[in-house]
Protein backbone atom coordinates (compact mmCIF):
# COMPACT_ATOMS: atom_id res chain seq x y z
CA UNK A 1 0.00 0.00 0.00
CA UNK A 2 2.41 2.08 0.92
CA UNK A 3 4.20 1.83 -2.72
CA UNK A 4 1.63 2.65 -4.77
CA UNK A 5 1.03 5.48 -2.45
CA UNK A 6 4.50 6.57 -3.09
CA UNK A 7 4.34 5.97 -7.03
CA UNK A 8 0.68 7.77 -6.57
CA UNK A 9 1.99 11.29 -5.10
CA UNK A 10 5.75 10.98 -4.84
CA UNK A 11 6.26 12.82 -8.55
CA UNK A 12 4.55 16.00 -6.23
CA UNK A 13 5.95 15.46 -3.20
CA UNK A 14 9.43 14.10 -4.31
CA UNK A 15 10.17 13.05 -0.54
CA UNK A 16 12.10 10.01 -1.83
CA UNK A 17 15.64 10.02 -3.73
CA UNK A 18 15.40 6.21 -3.95
CA UNK A 19 12.78 3.86 -3.68
CA UNK A 20 13.37 0.21 -2.61
CA UNK A 21 10.64 -1.37 -3.28
CA UNK A 22 12.11 -4.81 -3.99
CA UNK A 23 14.26 -4.76 -0.74
CA UNK A 24 10.90 -3.59 1.15
CA UNK A 25 8.62 -6.61 -0.38
CA UNK A 26 10.95 -9.01 0.31
CA UNK A 27 11.23 -7.81 4.16
CA UNK A 28 7.65 -7.89 4.48
CA UNK A 29 7.00 -11.59 3.22
CA UNK A 30 9.62 -12.98 5.56
CA UNK A 31 7.73 -10.89 8.10
CA UNK A 32 4.54 -12.58 6.83
CA UNK A 33 6.32 -16.02 6.78
CA UNK A 34 7.24 -16.16 10.33
CA UNK A 35 4.07 -14.52 11.38
CA UNK A 36 2.37 -17.45 9.73
CA UNK A 37 4.32 -19.77 11.56
CA UNK A 38 3.42 -18.36 14.94
CA UNK A 39 6.57 -16.79 15.36
CA UNK A 40 6.57 -13.86 18.32
CA UNK A 41 6.98 -10.52 16.57
CA UNK A 42 8.63 -7.43 17.68
CA UNK A 43 5.84 -4.62 17.75
CA UNK A 44 6.73 -2.71 14.87
CA UNK A 45 7.59 -6.45 12.89
CA UNK A 46 6.42 -5.72 9.17
CA UNK A 47 5.82 -1.84 9.62
CA UNK A 48 7.98 0.00 6.66
CA UNK A 49 9.69 2.88 7.00
CA UNK A 50 11.82 5.86 5.40
CA UNK A 51 15.41 6.67 6.22
CA UNK A 52 17.18 9.73 5.53
CA UNK A 53 19.33 9.36 2.76
CA UNK A 54 22.35 10.85 5.20
CA UNK A 55 21.76 7.32 6.89
CA UNK A 56 24.23 4.61 5.74
CA UNK A 57 22.41 1.63 4.39
CA UNK A 58 24.05 -1.15 3.18
CA UNK A 59 23.76 -2.24 -0.70
CA UNK A 60 21.61 0.89 -1.12
CA UNK A 61 22.85 4.30 -2.32
CA UNK A 62 23.56 6.94 0.26
CA UNK A 63 24.26 10.37 -1.14
CA UNK A 64 23.35 12.88 2.02
CA UNK A 65 21.71 15.21 -1.14
CA UNK A 66 25.09 15.90 -2.50
CA UNK A 67 26.68 15.02 -5.85
CA UNK A 68 29.41 14.29 -4.54
CA UNK A 69 28.08 11.18 -2.78
CA UNK A 70 26.19 9.80 -5.88
CA UNK A 71 26.52 6.34 -7.30
CA UNK A 72 28.00 5.78 -3.46
CA UNK A 73 26.91 2.25 -2.35
CA UNK A 74 27.51 1.54 1.59
CA UNK A 75 29.17 -2.10 2.35
CA UNK A 76 27.12 -1.59 5.93
CA UNK A 77 24.54 -0.56 8.06
CA UNK A 78 24.60 2.33 10.29
CA UNK A 79 23.44 0.92 13.87
CA UNK A 80 20.52 2.38 13.93
CA UNK A 81 19.36 0.73 10.00
CA UNK A 82 20.65 -2.97 11.52
CA UNK A 83 18.14 -2.13 14.54
CA UNK A 84 15.29 -1.67 11.81
CA UNK A 85 16.12 -4.59 10.16
CA UNK A 86 16.48 -6.69 13.68
CA UNK A 87 12.69 -6.13 14.40
CA UNK A 88 11.45 -6.81 10.58
CA UNK A 89 10.92 -3.30 9.72
CA UNK A 90 10.91 -2.76 5.65
CA UNK A 91 13.27 0.00 4.41
CA UNK A 92 10.94 1.66 1.53
CA UNK A 93 13.79 3.94 0.40
CA UNK A 94 15.97 6.61 1.47
CA UNK A 95 14.73 10.23 1.70
CA UNK A 96 15.83 13.78 0.29
CA UNK A 97 17.32 16.04 2.05
CA UNK A 98 19.25 19.60 1.98
CA UNK A 99 23.05 18.51 1.02
CA UNK A 100 24.46 17.52 3.94
CA UNK A 101 22.04 18.38 6.34
CA UNK A 102 22.29 21.96 6.19
CA UNK A 103 19.32 23.97 5.75
CA UNK A 104 15.32 24.47 7.21
CA UNK A 105 13.97 24.34 3.87
CA UNK A 106 15.25 21.20 1.52
CA UNK A 107 15.80 23.48 -1.43
CA UNK A 108 19.65 22.97 -0.70
CA UNK A 109 19.14 19.23 -2.51
CA UNK A 110 21.37 18.24 -5.18
CA UNK A 111 18.75 15.99 -6.38
CA UNK A 112 15.61 19.01 -6.39
CA UNK A 113 13.35 19.52 -3.85
CA UNK A 114 10.81 18.26 -1.50
CA UNK A 115 7.72 19.98 -1.20
CA UNK A 116 5.34 20.34 1.27
CA UNK A 117 2.06 17.98 1.09
CA UNK A 118 0.01 20.10 3.02
CA UNK A 119 0.56 22.89 0.12
CA UNK A 120 2.73 22.06 -2.76
CA UNK A 121 4.21 25.83 -3.32
CA UNK A 122 5.36 25.50 -0.01
CA UNK A 123 8.94 23.94 1.88
CA UNK A 124 8.36 20.81 4.05
CA UNK A 125 10.97 22.56 6.54
CA UNK A 126 14.66 21.00 6.32
CA UNK A 127 17.37 19.33 6.38
CA UNK A 128 14.60 16.49 6.99
CA UNK A 129 11.95 17.45 4.40
CA UNK A 130 11.86 14.39 3.13
CA UNK A 131 11.37 12.15 6.05
CA UNK A 132 8.64 14.88 7.55
CA UNK A 133 6.84 14.79 3.55
CA UNK A 134 6.70 11.03 3.62
CA UNK A 135 5.25 10.49 6.66
CA UNK A 136 2.53 13.43 6.32
CA UNK A 137 1.74 12.54 2.56
CA UNK A 138 1.13 8.66 4.07
CA UNK A 139 4.08 7.62 1.97
CA UNK A 140 5.50 6.17 5.23
CA UNK A 141 3.72 5.84 8.10
CA UNK A 142 7.26 6.36 10.03
CA UNK A 143 10.48 7.90 8.87
CA UNK A 144 14.05 8.74 10.64
CA UNK A 145 15.27 11.80 10.22
CA UNK A 146 18.43 13.28 11.95
CA UNK A 147 18.94 16.62 14.16
CA UNK A 148 21.81 19.07 14.05
CA UNK A 149 19.90 22.21 15.11
CA UNK A 150 16.22 21.48 14.49
CA UNK A 151 15.92 19.21 10.96
CA UNK A 152 13.88 16.87 12.51
CA UNK A 153 11.59 18.70 14.56
CA UNK A 154 11.21 22.22 12.30
CA UNK A 155 10.24 19.55 9.44
CA UNK A 156 7.74 18.22 11.70
CA UNK A 157 6.20 21.71 12.94
CA UNK A 158 5.81 22.61 9.38
CA UNK A 159 4.46 19.40 8.12
CA UNK A 160 1.90 18.54 11.04
CA UNK A 161 4.13 15.60 11.81
CA UNK A 162 6.01 14.26 15.10
CA UNK A 163 9.36 14.87 15.31
CA UNK A 164 11.91 13.94 17.87
CA UNK A 165 15.79 14.79 19.10
CA UNK A 166 16.49 12.18 21.25
CA UNK A 167 19.24 12.80 24.30
CA UNK A 168 22.25 13.35 22.30
CA UNK A 169 23.92 9.70 22.77
CA UNK A 170 20.89 8.75 22.84
CA UNK A 171 20.60 7.08 19.49
CA UNK A 172 23.86 6.10 17.89
CA UNK A 173 25.69 7.69 15.60
CA UNK A 174 27.16 5.31 14.22
CA UNK A 175 26.55 5.17 10.18
CA UNK A 176 25.55 8.58 10.26
CA UNK A 177 26.96 11.17 7.58
CA UNK A 178 28.57 13.29 10.38
CA UNK A 179 27.65 17.01 9.37
CA UNK A 180 28.57 18.19 13.21
CA UNK A 181 29.56 15.82 15.64
CA UNK A 182 28.96 17.20 18.99
CA UNK A 183 25.48 18.14 17.55
CA UNK A 184 24.04 15.73 15.22
CA UNK A 185 21.42 12.83 16.83
CA UNK A 186 18.80 10.48 14.89
CA UNK A 187 15.34 10.17 15.75
CA UNK A 188 11.84 9.40 15.11
CA UNK A 189 9.61 11.19 12.48
CA UNK A 190 5.79 9.80 12.86
CA UNK A 191 2.40 10.55 12.55
CA UNK A 192 1.50 10.42 16.66
CA UNK A 193 3.41 10.48 19.74
CA UNK A 194 3.01 7.06 21.19
CA UNK A 195 5.04 5.95 16.94
CA UNK A 196 7.37 7.76 17.95
CA UNK A 197 8.18 6.60 21.20
CA UNK A 198 8.20 3.03 19.77
CA UNK A 199 9.98 3.75 16.92
CA UNK A 200 12.55 5.97 19.58
CA UNK A 201 12.77 2.07 21.41
CA UNK A 202 13.77 0.31 18.69
CA UNK A 203 16.42 2.88 17.58
CA UNK A 204 17.87 3.77 20.96
CA UNK A 205 20.32 2.20 23.08
CA UNK A 206 24.19 2.02 24.11
CA UNK A 207 26.48 1.18 21.14
CA UNK A 208 30.27 0.41 21.51
CA UNK A 209 30.76 1.72 17.92
CA UNK A 210 29.98 5.09 18.91
CA UNK A 211 32.20 6.07 21.29
CA UNK A 212 29.48 8.99 22.78
CA UNK A 213 26.95 6.71 23.10
CA UNK A 214 25.05 6.73 26.22
CA UNK A 215 25.91 3.57 28.40
CA UNK A 216 22.44 3.14 30.08
CA UNK A 217 18.47 1.61 29.07
CA UNK A 218 16.48 3.48 26.85
CA UNK A 219 14.43 5.69 28.88
CA UNK A 220 10.93 4.43 29.37
CA UNK A 221 9.61 6.81 26.15
CA UNK A 222 6.20 4.00 25.88
CA UNK A 223 5.19 4.09 29.07
CA UNK A 224 5.22 7.76 28.69
CA UNK A 225 3.65 7.69 25.70
CA UNK A 226 0.85 5.26 26.65
CA UNK A 227 0.38 7.58 30.23
CA UNK A 228 0.41 11.33 28.78
CA UNK A 229 -0.16 12.50 32.37
CA UNK A 230 0.91 16.26 33.29
CA UNK A 231 -1.30 16.46 36.53
CA UNK A 232 0.80 18.45 38.99
CA UNK A 233 4.06 18.88 36.20
CA UNK A 234 5.61 21.65 36.15
CA UNK A 235 6.11 23.00 32.42
CA UNK A 236 8.09 26.64 31.74
CA UNK A 237 7.75 29.18 29.01
CA UNK A 238 10.97 30.52 28.14
CA UNK A 239 10.94 33.92 28.24
CA UNK A 240 13.35 34.91 25.60
CA UNK A 241 11.82 32.72 23.19
CA UNK A 242 8.40 33.16 23.57
CA UNK A 243 8.96 36.90 23.74
CA UNK A 244 9.21 38.14 19.64
CA UNK A 245 9.95 36.47 16.58
CA UNK A 246 7.03 34.47 16.48
CA UNK A 247 4.35 35.14 13.62
CA UNK A 248 1.26 35.99 15.71
CA UNK A 249 -0.61 33.11 14.20
CA UNK A 250 2.26 30.42 15.54
CA UNK A 251 2.19 32.46 18.79
CA UNK A 252 -1.85 31.94 19.07
CA UNK A 253 -1.82 28.20 18.71
CA UNK A 254 0.94 28.16 21.37
CA UNK A 255 -0.54 30.00 23.90
CA UNK A 256 -3.87 27.34 23.56
CA UNK A 257 -2.08 24.54 24.05
CA UNK A 258 0.00 26.11 26.58
CA UNK A 259 -3.94 27.18 28.72
CA UNK A 260 -4.62 22.77 27.63
CA UNK A 261 -1.54 21.76 29.69
CA UNK A 262 -2.89 23.95 32.75
CA UNK A 263 -6.38 22.56 32.52
CA UNK A 264 -4.98 19.31 32.47
CA UNK A 265 -3.26 20.00 35.80
CA UNK A 266 0.16 21.11 35.29
CA UNK A 267 1.52 24.18 36.95
CA UNK A 268 2.71 26.67 34.17
CA UNK A 269 6.21 28.63 34.82
CA UNK A 270 8.18 31.21 33.59
CA UNK A 271 11.60 30.61 33.62
CA UNK A 272 14.76 32.83 32.21
CA UNK A 273 17.57 31.63 29.17
CA UNK A 274 19.07 35.18 28.85
CA UNK A 275 22.06 33.06 26.78
CA UNK A 276 19.79 32.07 24.28
CA UNK A 277 19.52 34.95 21.81
CA UNK A 278 23.54 34.20 21.42
CA UNK A 279 22.61 30.62 20.41
CA UNK A 280 22.06 31.09 16.93
CA UNK A 281 25.83 33.15 16.57
CA UNK A 282 27.22 30.02 18.44
CA UNK A 283 25.73 27.64 16.59
CA UNK A 284 26.18 29.08 12.72
CA UNK A 285 29.87 28.79 14.07
CA UNK A 286 30.45 25.80 16.00
CA UNK A 287 28.45 23.87 13.08
CA UNK A 288 30.95 25.32 9.95
CA UNK A 289 33.94 24.30 12.01
CA UNK A 290 33.35 21.07 12.67
CA UNK A 291 31.43 20.32 9.37
CA UNK A 292 34.46 21.68 7.43
CA UNK A 293 36.42 18.88 9.68
CA UNK A 294 34.59 16.32 8.54
CA UNK A 295 33.58 17.44 5.37
CA UNK A 296 37.45 17.15 4.62
CA UNK A 297 37.22 13.51 3.48
CA UNK A 298 35.59 14.38 0.83
CA UNK A 299 38.70 14.13 -1.72
CA UNK A 300 37.69 12.12 -4.62
CA UNK A 301 40.15 9.65 -3.54
CA UNK A 302 38.11 7.37 -1.42
CA UNK A 303 34.35 8.39 -2.06
CA UNK A 304 32.15 9.16 -4.65
CA UNK A 305 32.97 11.79 -7.29
CA UNK A 306 35.96 12.10 -9.28
CA UNK A 307 36.18 15.01 -11.60
CA UNK A 308 39.44 15.91 -13.83
CA UNK A 309 40.52 19.62 -13.67
CA UNK A 310 39.88 21.01 -16.85
CA UNK A 311 43.19 21.50 -19.01
CA UNK A 312 44.86 20.07 -16.82
CA UNK A 313 47.60 16.91 -18.58
CA UNK A 314 48.56 15.37 -15.45
CA UNK A 315 46.87 16.38 -12.56
CA UNK A 316 48.34 16.45 -9.12
CA UNK A 317 46.42 14.95 -6.80
CA UNK A 318 45.27 18.58 -5.04
CA UNK A 319 44.00 19.80 -8.47
CA UNK A 320 41.87 16.51 -8.79
CA UNK A 321 40.78 17.16 -4.89
CA UNK A 322 40.09 20.72 -5.88
CA UNK A 323 38.57 20.26 -8.88
CA UNK A 324 35.89 17.44 -7.81
CA UNK A 325 35.21 19.54 -4.18
CA UNK A 326 34.33 22.55 -6.56
CA UNK A 327 32.31 20.42 -9.10
CA UNK A 328 30.37 17.84 -6.00
CA UNK A 329 29.80 20.77 -3.28
CA UNK A 330 26.34 23.12 -3.51
CA UNK A 331 26.82 27.02 -2.70
CA UNK A 332 25.62 26.51 1.15
CA UNK A 333 27.94 23.47 1.63
CA UNK A 334 30.93 25.59 0.32
CA UNK A 335 29.93 28.85 2.03
CA UNK A 336 30.40 26.48 5.39
CA UNK A 337 33.36 24.84 4.57
CA UNK A 338 34.71 28.30 4.04
CA UNK A 339 33.21 29.86 7.39
CA UNK A 340 34.33 27.05 9.48
CA UNK A 341 37.85 27.27 7.90
CA UNK A 342 38.18 30.48 8.66
CA UNK A 343 36.72 30.28 12.43
CA UNK A 344 39.08 27.37 12.98
CA UNK A 345 42.48 29.07 11.34
CA UNK A 346 45.34 30.04 13.75
CA UNK A 347 44.82 33.54 15.27
CA UNK A 348 40.82 33.24 14.77
CA UNK A 349 40.43 30.33 16.94
CA UNK A 350 39.83 32.09 20.15
CA UNK A 351 38.27 34.80 19.09
CA UNK A 352 35.52 32.47 17.67
CA UNK A 353 35.13 29.05 17.69
CA UNK A 354 36.36 29.51 21.23
CA UNK A 355 33.58 32.16 22.42
CA UNK A 356 31.16 29.70 20.63
CA UNK A 357 32.09 27.18 22.78
CA UNK A 358 32.09 29.25 25.97
CA UNK A 359 28.55 30.64 24.87
CA UNK A 360 27.98 26.94 24.21
CA UNK A 361 28.86 26.10 28.36
CA UNK A 362 26.43 29.59 29.19
CA UNK A 363 23.66 27.70 27.28
CA UNK A 364 23.99 24.67 29.15
CA UNK A 365 23.85 26.54 32.62
CA UNK A 366 20.59 28.40 31.69
CA UNK A 367 19.11 25.30 31.20
CA UNK A 368 20.14 23.81 34.15
CA UNK A 369 19.10 26.60 35.94
CA UNK A 370 15.69 26.25 34.21
CA UNK A 371 15.21 22.59 34.67
CA UNK A 372 15.41 23.71 38.48
CA UNK A 373 12.02 25.06 38.58
CA UNK A 374 10.63 23.06 35.53
CA UNK A 375 10.43 19.66 34.48
CA UNK A 376 9.68 20.00 30.81
CA UNK A 377 10.08 23.76 28.76
CA UNK A 378 8.28 24.56 26.13
CA UNK A 379 7.91 27.00 23.31
CA UNK A 380 6.88 26.87 19.41
CA UNK A 381 8.75 25.21 17.16
CA UNK A 382 9.82 27.33 14.15
CA UNK A 383 9.13 31.32 14.14
CA UNK A 384 6.23 30.60 10.72
CA UNK A 385 4.37 28.09 9.35
CA UNK A 386 5.74 26.49 5.93
CA UNK A 387 7.11 29.55 3.28
CA UNK A 388 6.92 29.45 0.11
CA UNK A 389 9.45 27.92 -1.94
CA UNK A 390 12.19 30.07 -3.43
CA UNK A 391 11.41 32.40 -0.20
CA UNK A 392 14.70 32.44 1.62
CA UNK A 393 16.68 30.86 -0.73
CA UNK A 394 18.74 33.92 -1.59
CA UNK A 395 18.90 35.40 2.49
CA UNK A 396 20.96 32.32 4.34
CA UNK A 397 20.31 34.84 7.25
CA UNK A 398 17.01 34.57 7.08
CA UNK A 399 16.87 30.42 6.23
CA UNK A 400 19.49 30.64 9.85
CA UNK A 401 16.80 32.27 11.49
CA UNK A 402 14.35 29.04 11.51
CA UNK A 403 16.68 27.32 13.86
CA UNK A 404 16.09 29.88 16.90
CA UNK A 405 14.33 27.92 19.05
CA UNK A 406 15.47 24.49 18.28
CA UNK A 407 19.51 25.01 18.42
CA UNK A 408 19.64 25.62 22.18
CA UNK A 409 18.90 21.75 22.61
CA UNK A 410 20.97 20.80 20.34
CA UNK A 411 24.21 23.12 21.76
CA UNK A 412 23.03 21.43 25.31
CA UNK A 413 22.34 17.76 24.47
CA UNK A 414 19.16 18.08 26.02
CA UNK A 415 16.01 15.91 24.28
CA UNK A 416 13.18 18.12 22.35
CA UNK A 417 9.92 17.16 20.36
CA UNK A 418 7.66 19.04 18.31
CA UNK A 419 3.77 17.70 17.78
CA UNK A 420 1.54 19.38 15.60
CA UNK A 421 -0.31 22.30 17.36
CA UNK A 422 -3.36 22.94 15.47
CA UNK A 423 -3.24 24.52 12.34
CA UNK A 424 -3.33 28.46 12.11
CA UNK A 425 -4.98 30.84 10.33
CA UNK A 426 -4.48 29.85 6.90
CA UNK A 427 -5.00 26.57 7.47
CA UNK A 428 -1.20 25.20 7.61
CA UNK A 429 0.30 23.63 10.75
CA UNK A 430 2.73 24.74 13.29
CA UNK A 431 4.89 23.14 16.17
CA UNK A 432 5.05 22.88 19.68
CA UNK A 433 7.97 21.94 20.89
CA UNK A 434 8.87 20.69 24.67
CA UNK A 435 12.27 19.86 25.78
CA UNK A 436 13.58 17.75 28.91
CA UNK A 437 16.62 17.07 30.24
CA UNK A 438 19.43 15.25 29.52
CA UNK A 439 18.19 11.87 29.40
CA UNK A 440 14.88 12.25 30.39
CA UNK A 441 13.12 11.83 27.11
CA UNK A 442 10.45 10.40 28.17
CA UNK A 443 9.21 13.38 29.71
CA UNK A 444 8.82 14.80 26.60
CA UNK A 445 6.20 11.96 25.63
CA UNK A 446 4.76 11.96 28.85
CA UNK A 447 3.68 15.70 27.90
CA UNK A 448 3.06 15.07 24.01
CA UNK A 449 0.64 12.23 24.69
CA UNK A 450 -1.12 14.74 26.97
CA UNK A 451 -2.20 17.14 24.38
CA UNK A 452 -2.39 14.93 21.31
N1 LIG B 1 18.82 24.27 9.66
C1 LIG B 1 19.95 23.93 10.45
C2 LIG B 1 21.22 24.09 9.65
O1 LIG B 1 21.11 24.42 8.52
C3 LIG B 1 19.77 22.57 11.02
C4 LIG B 1 20.49 21.48 10.33
C5 LIG B 1 20.25 20.13 10.93
O2 LIG B 1 19.66 19.98 11.99
N2 LIG B 1 20.79 19.15 10.27
O3 LIG B 1 22.28 23.89 10.12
Amino acid sequence: AHLDRIAAVDGDVHAFLNVDAEGALDAARTIDERRAGGADLPTLAGVPIAVKDVVATKGQPTTAGSKILQGWIPPYDATLVSRLRAVGMPILGKTNMDEFAMGSSTEHSAYGPTRNPWDLDRIPGGSGGGSAAAVAAFEAPLAIGTDTGGSIRQPASVTGTVGTKPTYGGVSRYGLIALASSLDQAGPCTRSVLDAALLHEVIGGHDPLDSTSIDAPVPPVVEAARRGEVQGMRVGIIKEISADGFAPQVRARFEESVKLLEEAGAEIVEVSCPSFEKGLAAYYLILPSEASSNLAKFDAMRYGLRVPPNGVDSPSAEQVMAASRDAGFGDEVKRRIILGTYALSSGYYDAYYGQAQKVRTLIARDFAAAFEKADVLVTPTAPTVAFKMGEKLDDPMAMYLNDVATIPANLAGIPGMSIPNGLAEDGLPSGFQILAPATKDERLYEVGAALE
